[in-house]
């Protein structure tokens, strides 16, 4: 055991939460120690967290590899071009994700060496006194002490008691790394992982069945939006199962059965592979020693105030370990506001504005509250919505699934949110997450001129919608 090293603030795991507070701490003149006990594929230690290492940037990765398979078995032939049968060497493919992953997760650590923040690559936990053990991977333990200890500490997939993760039934991290392409993949959860890590497959040729435990499709998300999407997932060939909920599992010889009951009966399904997705838990285990004064809620999240403090003098938390979405960009605002407190600036986060973003094809992203909130909350609103089937550039680029609706108040016309599903919504969510952070109204948004021919056009003649103004539709 060293002495006690001590530091302004010491921050428990690099992923997007805690790399955020870690880099902007530093960038505010504070002496920095971050601690991380991922390790890569290749068994050293690597920086990121889910994020970078097994969740947003290698999802990404593999949705384009199979999306651009996908478009030449489905789309090149509309613009007259043809070849011989594609082929997909899933090596490769992962091969490449892999690659993207080490660029970025070396980034990572590029970035505390220029920062001068300290790295300790292993487990850490938090002591009373603000004092945090590291177990270092070569077993030593070391102490650091932080005037500010800020908890960063992610979620790890919810294992199923009945479904062990293993070679054949395996959660986010085994499906992005499988061999071959399953001739049938089960997933259990039709949320975020399920329907981006099944399209992935799916495109490639898997068969993919999707028990979803709730009846209602994508229950968060804009009813109208949930329509469109279970459309087209359908004709990709998504196979999407509702009130279905699984009771056992077992791995035989032909593959994984999965039995399940659809509110009638009892029903098997057989697979080659199944993928658990049923959310995801904060990894709070073994973090927090005895005496510390620091509170886990019943799910073993930190419990915090509005500020990410936990009411222990310096020690704060942020990310998926503390309440709200479990979304990197959440923990990329709650990181730079915690160090920005800190060090005396008025750090904030708008949790009203954070954008939601689903992977598929078409992408599905959303800002603020849906029609079916502001009803329940009876807040008078009008809501003016426009298909990307009228958007020259969604249809020059054969895509015109989808639309944009933007919904503002009945009374301010205050943009209290947008739901969109199409073509590269991901990027024009922005529009709305903007609007309304700066609390602009759709006249705001439909007097702000758009390129044409862009996608952003959508966005504009949504706005002139909720006015019944629509150019480019009968209103
Ligand atoms: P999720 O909460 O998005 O979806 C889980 C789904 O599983 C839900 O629809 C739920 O009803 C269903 N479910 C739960 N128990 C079930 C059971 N026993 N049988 C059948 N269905 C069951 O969770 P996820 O997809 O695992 O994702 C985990 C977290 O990671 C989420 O918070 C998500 O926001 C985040 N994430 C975000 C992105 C993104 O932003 N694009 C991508 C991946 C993951």
């Amino acid at each position: 055991m060293s002495d006690t090293q001590d530091f302004d603030v010491v921050v428990i795991g690099a992923g997007p939460a805690g790399y955020h507070a870690a880099i902007r701490a530093a960038q505010l003149g504070l002496k920095v120690a971050c601690i991380d006990a991922g390790i890569g594929k290749d068994g050293k230690p690597a920086l990121g967290g889910t994020c970078l290492r097994i969740g947003c940037i290698p999802s990404k990765a593999l949705l384009d590899s199979s999306r651009q398979f996908w478009n030449m078995g489905h789309i090149f032939d509309q613009h007259g071009i043809s070849f011989e049968k594609p082929n997909m060497d899933v090596p490769t493919m992962i091969g490449r994700k892999d690659k993207i992953v080490k660029q970025f997760t070396g980034g990572i650590a590029a970035l505390f060496k220029a920062n001068k923040i300290t790295t300790f690559y292993g487990f850490g936990q938090l002591q009373p006194g603000n004092i945090v053990s590291v177990k270092q991977h070569d077993g030593s333990t070391v102490l650091l002490k932080g005037t500010n200890v800020i908890i960063a500490a992610g979620s790890d997939s919810i294992e199923l008691p009945f479904a062990k993760f293993g070679e054949h039934i395996v959660d986010n991290v085994g499906a992005l790394d499988f061999e071959s392409t399953p001739k049938r993949l089960g997933v259990i959860g039709a949320g975020v992982i399920g329907l981006e890590l099944g399209s992935v497959w799916n495109r490639l040729g898997a068969q993919v069945t999707i028990l979803e435990a709730l009846p209602t499709f994508l229950a968060a998300v804009d009813a109208e939006v949930a329509k469109v999407a279970a459309r087209e997932f359908k004709k990709q060939g998504l196979d999407i199962k509702l009130g279905c909920k699984v009771s056992a599992t077992e791995v035989k010889k032909d593959g994984v059965h999965v039995t399940y009951n659809d509110g009638k009966a009892d029903q098997e399904l057989v697979v080659d592979k199944l993928l658990v997705c049923v959310g995801r838990r904060p990894a709070t285990k073994g973090l927090l020693a005895d005496g510390t004064g620091v509170k886990l809620d019943a799910r073993g999240m930190v419990e915090v105030d509005e500020h990410c403090h936990t009411g222990v003098d310096g020690v704060w938390a942020v990310g998926d370990a503390v309440r709200g979405p479990m979304l990197a960009h959440k923990g990329f605002e709650e990181g730079i506001a915690v160090a920005e407190l800190i060090a005396g600036l008025p750090g904030h986060v708008n949790y009203d504005t954070i954008p939601w973003v689903i992977y598929t094809e078409p992408e599905i992203a959303w800002v603020g509250k849906t029609e079916e909130q502001l009803k329940a909350e009876g807040i008078p609103y009008k809501a003016g919505s426009f298909p990307f089937a009228a958007v020259g550039r969604a249809v020059a680029m054969a895509e015109p699934a989808g639309f944009v609706k933007v919904l503002a108040h009945a009374e301010t016309d205050t943009v209290l949110g947008m739901h969109l599903i199409g073509a590269n919504v991901s990027e024009l969510v922005h529009e709305g997450v903007l609007t309304m952070e700066f609390k602009g109204s759709a006249d705001d948004l439909a007097r702000i001129c758009h390129a044409h021919p862009s996608l952003s056009e959508a966005v504009h003649d949504a706005a002139m919608a909720v006015h019944k103004r629509a150019i480019h539709k009968a209103n």
